[in-house]
């Protein structure tokens, strides 16, 4: 079998087990056992100047190859187009993107430089798989330099209507340098949509072709068997013990502004008005460690999530109680894994969200005998097959407070009913499988359009 190349902004770092790079490391898990295998990209380390020859470490069959990045591109091409310009317009948000020409110049630049020192560690026959949305020019500039694998290009986060994405500056350059990738995947189905005819507009509806959805998952036995086992860990019954019989709410997030935090907490403030005789009777735990701290939008956001989760308790609490408990720490996840288990309500509402993967573990975390339930937002990827949750609209607080009354009183028969339909949907759409369809449509087994939701 050819080997199998993952680019992706970040590399795990095998001592840690894959933590840095998250999900995609465990969705990558059972390829990369299966096969040789190179992983490239940023190290998370910063220098004087980005590196222009990986460093390599070889670990199993994988070797490890990372760049530094420079303190230029640091700024203009991680902090600046990627997070500042691109992460807020793909989330649909053109109105708090901040652009700057040297930001979108630090992108070509770093993007070339990534491609400049993996063009040498190519064999003929490798298949090169590009991730997400900080690497959108680097199959161009593959092929600028002569390479002629099969690449493919993954999107993890959404993509929005052409007349949202065609505010970004450049927005075109993007979109041209896909006709280097041969399979381009996104989460959802409107994704796909959105991209192709944003494609088609631009004369690429060859490019459009290549397009298909292939919705990401998670390893569900694996988070559910960890659940079980943490259900009675030592943090986990302290928590339990600390809630004096109430129930838990719960939200796990990285401390984002598509993550719908503020609106969220409003919303559990709006249950607690219209619904008093909840009150005194229900925990809301938000775990959102700080991520991107150094970017300006993320530091407005937490004085905003200070002030709200103060606001609530203030107007709420009971000498005995408050209904709101904070953590902007991280949370190991064999204990998020625990507490997810022990909670009666799981509220995942970003206000636009990829896939959404905390909704799919808290899914897989629920004791099968007394499943929680399941809070969603309409605009996350996971809502898509997690028609068993109930899905609200994540701007309307009123919508919210509703679905959390609905979820407080309902019966012992729907609830299992409901977690059925999604444990089922999580378990036949695991991780692995993502990658094995997303594999099998660029190594040319599977066409695009029948490869993603089949
Ligand atoms: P995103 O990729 O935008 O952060 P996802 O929900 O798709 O959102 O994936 C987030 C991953 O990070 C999940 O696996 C989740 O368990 C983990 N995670 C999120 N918040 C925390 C936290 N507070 N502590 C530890 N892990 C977290």
């Amino acid at each position: 079998m050819s080997r199998l190349v993952i680019v992706a902004n970040r590399v795990p770092d095998p001592k840690e087990g894959g933590a840095t790079a998250g999900g995609l490391a465990v969705a990558m898990k059972d390829a990369l056992a299966n096969r040789e295998a190179v992983w490239f990209g940023w190290s998370g380390k910063t220098a004087a100047e980005t590196g222009t020859e990986a460093a390599l470490a070889r670990h199993g069959r994988t070797t490890f190859a990372t760049l530094d990045l420079g303190h230029d591109d640091y700024k203009h091409f991680y902090q600046g187009f990627s997070n500042a310009a691109l992460w807020p317009v793909l989330h649909y948000r053109l109105g708090i993107a901040r652009f700057d020409r040297r930001d979108f110049a630090g992108y070509q630049r770093t993007n070339l430089a990534f491609a400049q020192a993996l063009a040498p560690l190519l064999q003929p026959d490798d298949t090169v798989w590009i991730h997400d949305f900080h690497l959108f020019l680097m199959a161009a500039d593959l092929r600028a330099l002569g390479c002629k694998q099969r690449i493919g290009f993954f999107l993890h986060v959404p993509f929005p209507p052409r007349s949202v994405f065609n505010g970004l500056p450049h927005a075109e350059k993007l979109l041209e340098a896909l006709e280097a990738v041969d399979t381009i995947g996104t989460q959802t189905e409107d994704d796909a949509e959105n991209l192709r005819a944003a494609l088609i507009a631009i004369g690429k509806g060859d490019v459009a072709m290549r397009v298909g959805a292939f919705a990401i998952g998670i390893d569900a036995t694996g988070f559910a068997k960890l659940a079980a086992q943490r259900a009675n860990a030592k943090e986990v019954v302290r928590l339990r013990d600390s809630l004096g019989g109430r129930s838990l709410a719960i939200g796990v997030d990285r401390l984002d502004y598509t993550k719908g935090l503020p609106q969220r907490i409003a919303g559990f403030g709006a249950m607690l008005e219209r619904f008093p005789r909840h009150r005194g009777k229900i925990t809301f735990l938000q775990v959102a460690p700080v991520s991107r701290g150094d970017v300006a939008m993320y530091r407005a956001l937490r004085r905003e999530l200070d002030e709200g989760v103060g606001r609530i308790n203030g107007q709420m609490a009971e000498p005995d109680w408050a209904p709101i408990r904070y953590i902007t720490r991280a949370v190991a996840r064999p204990t998020l894994a625990g507490f997810m288990r022990m909670a009666r309500i799981g509220l995942v509402t970003p206000l636009r969200d990829g896939m959404n993967l905390v909704a799919k573990e808290f899914v897989a975390a629920q004791d099968p005998a007394d499943p929680g339930v399941l809070v969603l937002s309409r605009f996350a990827g996971a809502a898509v097959e997690l028609d068993g949750a109930l899905i609200v609209n994540p701007l309307d607080p009123d919508d919210i407070a509703e679905a959390l009354d609905a979820a407080m009183d309902m019966p012992a028969d729907e609830r299992l009913d409901r977690w059925n339909r999604m444990w089922t949907s999580v378990r036949a759409g695991s991780a692995s499988i993502w990658c094995r369809r997303f594999l099998s449509a660029l190594e040319g087994t599977t066409d695009v359009a029948d490869a993603g939701q089949a």
